[in-house]
């Protein structure tokens, strides 16, 4: 699984947590507000119900009182139970009229000595004596009684004056216990109504009724308030949700409960909610859990699409390994790990790793002959070869074209070796490709980095110096890096940049070498390039030439030699001056404009030159160099092949490219009077050039002895210390002038 991948699965499993927390606590949170909201709105119900009903209860004994007043303040009810009892008036206007008046089952009648003097029940008179009849009742009685003798007021029994009012009713209520029930009693001095009474002497006669709490009056009760349970008990209903008011007695005394089961508005709003709430959860629920999962889609989406463009960013495309900018970062974090490893204690000697600069040989002549895609091929085979050839620890990269870097983490100088090795045996095998087969090669340089706290490019500017030694000293070859290297890089760059200098000065001269044939007539001069330096006093060209070809300069040395040559040499008429070419120049398009632009400027005779081209300009084949030396020949200058015989020569390149004349190596010459060998190779270049009609021409010519020898073997033309040293071009005129 991709890092990233990861990274996301555990941030989304975080988000997850954090949403489903926020959830549970809110759910917990509404839960907990909502039973609290319910729970104090029933509360707040039950209390109201109960004061509602507690208000009744009084409103009810009230009513009870008031029902009974116009009985008892009346002047026939002082006359008929205010002193002698009149039985049958009592039954009919008391006892009777109050049971079917307000339902009270008992009524009774205390005299003014505090005696029951009648009593009725269910409207009838009681069968028994009245104070057995008043028996279950009397306490409560006997209180409501004194209460009312305490208030009982003279204006009752005094004609009032000046008509001022009568004397107020005197009544009381309270609630008993008796009979096993609860009842509602309700006592009323027995008074006068008008001055036309006057009750006996001594206290007052009381006249009581009674209406029990039964089933039916409950019911009747219940259905005003809208209680459907409502009930009497003798204790506290057990059950804390249930609504109750205490019933006492006048004198404080508890003696039962009327409880019911209150509404509960909060609960019923509650089940009235709970399905919609439901439902929105449910709905915000699924609506979370697709947003949750369409956002994942899309930034999973986006963490692809990213690591792609990561992966585009930090590999190759043609062969899919990792490119520069990859193969730094590992190197870093490989010498990061070691110094960690290392605990910051540089200087162990243990290795590192190793680093590969690789580099293809006769790639470019692949891509040249065989087309890119050969050469993409080419490159993805090597790739792949590669890959096999590494530990899946290693790190193979392309850095671009025809350059690989291998990083062998912790290797000793001896497996690196190796493994530089099987790479080289591998890379030399042929390859076959759609085009056709190929024989490539490699030259591989190796730095074995054991300082961990060496900067990454330092490290692989190591291989690089290494490579470019391994590159110097013939292909095919593997280079470790020496500490040296560093100083004859140095001395590279700063020859490159004073070489620079030195064309835009006009440091550079030349010097001309003359040609004679076997009769010591003057053929021709040779052009070669002088440095003198400043401080390194004359470079030869043998330094200087490769430096221009490796740093790109050589077509503005080129283009100065050119000049100056043109320019020195023009006047010399009928004196053929050869010209060095390196392959470098023809290669490039724009050289056949430059030559023109020069001849035209210096008004030359082309006829008159002589360039001077080597066999490894031919190699390649290349399109240029072939349009070029076809352009040239054109234009009249005389091609010849220098150094011939140390090359791959073959007759095909000799007469593809219209070659004119050839030159036979120095080396051949300095051992043609010696080494047998060399002499029968002279002999047969010589002829191959007689048979092609080509001059030919011997250079290096030390010894009177050689030329002899060179003569035997056919060559009559000779250049070299024997016959004359390079000399500038004023010397040389003055040695024309005066022979
Ligand atoms: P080359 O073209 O083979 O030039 C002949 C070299 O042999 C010259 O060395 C010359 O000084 C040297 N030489 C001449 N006679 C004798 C002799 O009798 N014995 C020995 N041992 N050497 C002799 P030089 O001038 O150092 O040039 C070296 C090479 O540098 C040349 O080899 C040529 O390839 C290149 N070169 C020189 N001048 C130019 C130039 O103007 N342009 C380019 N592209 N290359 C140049
Ligand atoms: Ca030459
Ligand atoms: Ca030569």
């Amino acid at each position: 699984m991709l890092p990233a991948s990861q990274d996301f699965n555990r941030r989304r499993a975080r988000i997850i947590r954090a949403v489903l927390a926020v959830s549970s606590v809110t759910l917990l949170l509404l839960a907990v507000i909502g039973i609290r909201l319910v729970d104090g709105i029933d509360e707040q119900t039950r209390i109201h119900e109960q004061a509602m009903v507690a208000r009744g209860l009084d409103l009810r004994m009230n009513e009870l009182e008031q029902a009974i007043t116009p009985q008892v303040d009346w002047d026939d009810a002082v006359t008929h139970m205010g002193g002698r009892l009149d039985g049958a008036w009592a039954d009919a206007y008391f006892g009777g009229f109050m049971h079917t008046q307000v339902g009270a089952t008992r009524a009774f009648v205390v005299n003014g000595q505090g005696l029951p003097v009648y009593a009725a029940r269910n409207g009838r008179p009681f069968a028994g004596s009245p104070a057995r009849g008043m028996a279950p009742f009397a306490p409560a009685v006997e209180q409501m009684v004194a209460d009312l003798r305490r208030r009982e007021t003279p204006a009752a029994r005094s004609v009032p004056a000046n008509g001022s009012a009568l004397a107020r009713a005197v009544h009381t209520t309270s609630l008993a216990r008796a009979e096993g029930g609860i009842w509602m009693l309700s006592g009323h001095l027995i008074q006068p109504d008008s001055d036309k009474v006057i009750p006996v002497p001594g206290p007052l006669s009381v006249a009581l009724v009674a209406v029990p709490l039964d089933k039916d009056v409950l019911t009747r009760f219940g259905q005003r308030y809208r209680i459907g349970d409502l009930a009497i008990a003798f204790a506290p209903p057990s059950d804390s949700r249930m609504a109750r008011i205490e019933l006492h007695a006048s004198d404080g005394q508890a003696l039962a409960w009327m409880a019911w089961t209150p509404r509960r508005p909060g609960a019923e709003l509650m089940r009235a909610i709970t399905l919609p709430m439901a439902l929105l959860l449910f709905a915000f629920a699924t609506g979370a859990v697709i947003f949750l999962r369409e956002a994942s889609k899309i930034t999973r989406e986006l963490i692809a699409s990213e690591a792609r463009a990561r992966h585009v960013a930090s590999h190759d495309q043609l062969t899919g390994l990792p490119n520069r900018a990859l193969m730094f970062d590992r190197l870093r974090t490989v010498l990061a790990m070691a110094r960690r490893r290392r605990g910051g204690m540089m200087g162990s000697d243990s290795p590192v790793l190793a680093i590969h600069c690789l580099d293809l040989d006769r790639f470019k002549g692949v891509n040249d002959t065989l087309g890119h895609h050969a050469g993409d091929e080419l490159i993805q085979q090597v790739a792949q070869m590669l890959i096999g050839l590494c530990r899946e620890s290693d790190t193979v990269a392309r850095l671009g074209g025809d350059e690989f870097v291998i990083l062998q983490p912790g290797a000793t100088p001896t497996a690196a070796s190796h493994l530089a090795q099987r790479v080289v045996a591998q890379l030399t095998r042929p390859f076959a490709l759609t085009f056709g087969t190929v024989e490539i090669g490699c030259s591989i340089g190796v730095t074995i980095v054991s300082d961990a706290s060496i900067d990454a490019s330092e490290a692989l500017r190591q291989a690089d110096l290494a490579l470019y030694a391994s590159k110097e000293g013939g292909r095919g070859c593997t280079t470790f890096f020496e500490p040296e290297m560093h100083a004859a890089l140095r001395l590279r760059r700063s020859l490159e940049t004073d070489l620079r200098r030195a064309l835009s000065f006009g440091d550079l001269t030349m010097v001309y070498q003359v040609q004679v044939d076997d009769r010591g007539r003057l053929r021709g001069v040779e052009a070669l390039a002088r440095w003198t330096h400043s401080e390194r006093g004359v470079i030869m060209p043998g330094v200087f030439v490769p430096l221009a070809e490796e740093s790109g300069l050589i077509h503005e040395l080129g283009d100065y030699i050119l000049t100056r040559v043109f320019a020195e040499t023009r006047h010399w008429h009928g004196l053929s001056v050869a010209i060095n070419i390196s392959a470098l120049q023809l290669r490039s398009p724009a050289f056949m404009t430059t030559m023109r632009q020069m001849i035209e400027r210096h008004a030359i005779d082309p006829e008159r030159y002589d360039l001077e081209i080597t066999e490894t300009a031919l190699l390649g084949e290349d399109g240029v160099t072939r349009d070029n030396l076809v352009a040239l020949a054109e234009a009249g200058f005389t091609i010849t092949l220098d150094d011939f015989g140390t090359g791959y020569s073959s007759l095909a390149n000799l007469r593809r490219f219209a070659v004119d004349k050839i030159k036979i190596d120095r080396s051949f010459v300095q051992n043609i009077d010696t080494d047998q060998e060399a002499e029968a190779l002279v002999e047969a270049i010589v002829r191959l050039g007689l048979a092609m009609k080509l001059e030919i021409v011997a250079e290096g010519v030390e010894t009177e002895a050689q030329r002899q020898r060179l003569i035997q073997c056919g060559c009559h033309q000779f250049q070299g210390y024997l016959l004359g040293r390079p000399v500038p071009a004023g010397e040389l005129e003055r040695a024309i002038l005066l022979s």
